[in-house]
């Protein structure tokens, strides 16, 4: 059967082939410790399952969800926003729920792009801002995100032919896979940047609650004109371990969420009102979870970076996200360098070119194993000496 050309542009994905290494070994019986994983590895707190159990069982709750969401889970959000980032957000025009903010992350250039009108993608990145353009038919202009900037992207080195061919930018602070934080100084620089070309900013902060060492992530709605210029994605899915659950909003740009909840109304019928109210438990109900998966992420994401430093790897501690970003050893290309820890050690790190081509001469490590198992991993690194060819630097 022949595949539409908007399916044969998308990127190969890579972690399929990941997959099927690592399935490989495991059947070798080697013992594969998999630090490649976006996905949290401890359970939704508790009254949170309880929520959805209880609300299962209601049976206004069987029959089809609106698309927009509950108007109560939209004044969770609101409410929310409030009362973590100071932001005023009217519930009904401005809030929506999603499937997940992956849903409307890629639902999102549908709704902006016209065949050949340019999205602008951060690189390194998340993958489903790049699919969600080509797959709409939209080209992908990459901004550069590198270390000596901070994993900001420049937007005075965008040419300026691209701006006035953009519709939409994507950004991502606390960044996956880099880790890094926005400044407010870069995010009043996006809305000016907005504003300029008429380019239509969504920021996707799936990460938002996941700062360390007293550090709270900046929402993008915090910024005087951010609300003109642009919408949020957000969602509970890394804060607190709803990953499998699908639920998520966004928030913003009145215009902007009631376009891309009229085109959600023509693909589905909204989430599952009993993961609505999972997730309106998750953001009303004290927080006290979250503080200590926070404190679970620090200890884990200190262990790695002294273990790495110990190796001669020269790395700061990212204060948000849940993942540490650093360079291969010696420039080497990002696959090759993953394929010899794998073989060395059985340990799985993401090469970075699974992010975009900016992060082939990196790597990253994921947070979401526990301690015992991460300082195995991290021993096995330390003793098959994988900094081979840095030894000469130290
Ligand atoms: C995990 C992740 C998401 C997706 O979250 P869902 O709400 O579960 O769809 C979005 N953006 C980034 C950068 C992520 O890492």
């Amino acid at each position: 059967m022949k595949k539409a050309e908007r399916l044969q542009n998308l990127a190969p994905y890579l972690f399929a082939q990941l997959e099927a290494k690592i399935s490989d070994a495991k059947k070798q019986g080697i013992d594969v410790i998999n630090l490649g994983i976006g996905d949290p590895d401890l359970p939704t707190p508790k009254h949170i399952v309880a929520e959805l159990q209880a609300q299962a069982e209601t049976a206004a709750n069987h029959q089809y969800p609106t698309s927009v969401g509950m108007e109560s889970l939209r004044q969770s959000v609101a409410n929310w926003y409030k009362r973590r980032y100071g932001v005023q957000l009217d519930p009904i025009s401005e809030v929506a729920a999603l499937i997940g903010s992956k849903e409307g992350i890629a639902h999102l250039p549908f709704c902006y792009l016209n065949p050949g009108d340019v999205g602008l993608v951060p690189d390194p990145g998340y993958p489903v801002y790049q699919a969600g353009i080509t797959l709409a038919g939209g080209q992908c202009h990459f901004m550069p995100l590198k270390a000596e900037n901070g994993f900001l992207p420049i937007l005075s080195d965008i040419p300026t032919d691209v701006c006035r061919q953009a519709k939409l930018m994507y950004i991502n602070y606390p960044n996956n896979p880099t880790g890094a934080i926005a400044t407010r100084q870069f995010f009043h620089e996006v809305v000016a940047f907005a504003k300029e070309y008429n380019v239509l900013i969504a920021h996707d902060a799936a990460y938002l609650e996941v700062g360390y060492d007293g550090y709270e992530p900046l929402s993008f709605m915090q910024v005087p004109g951010a609300k003109d210029v642009g919408i949020e994605f957000g969602s509970p899915s890394k804060s607190h371990n709803m990953t499998g659950w699908r639920i998520g909003w966004v928030v913003g740009h009145s215009d902007v969420v009631k376009t891309l909840v009229t085109l959600k109304s023509n693909i589905d019928s909204g989430a599952f009102q009993a993961v609505q109210y999972g997730a309106m438990i998750a953001l009303d109900s004290s927080q006290d979870a979250l503080e200590e998966q926070l404190a679970i992420y620090k200890r884990r994401r200190d262990i790695v970076i002294e273990a790495l430093t110990t190796m001669g790897w020269q790395l700061g501690r990212p204060q948000a996200s849940i993942y540490i970003w650093a360079p291969t050893p010696n420039g080497m290309n990002s696959i090759e360098f993953a394929d010899h820890v794998f073989s060395q050690t059985g340990v799985v790190i993401t090469p970075g070119i699974g992010y975009g081509a900016e992060g082939d001469r990196y790597f990253r490590i994921s947070l979401t194993v526990d301690e015992a198992r991460l300082q195995e991993a991290m021993d096995r690194l330390v003793k098959s000496n994988i900094n081979f060819m840095q030894e000469n630097s130290k």
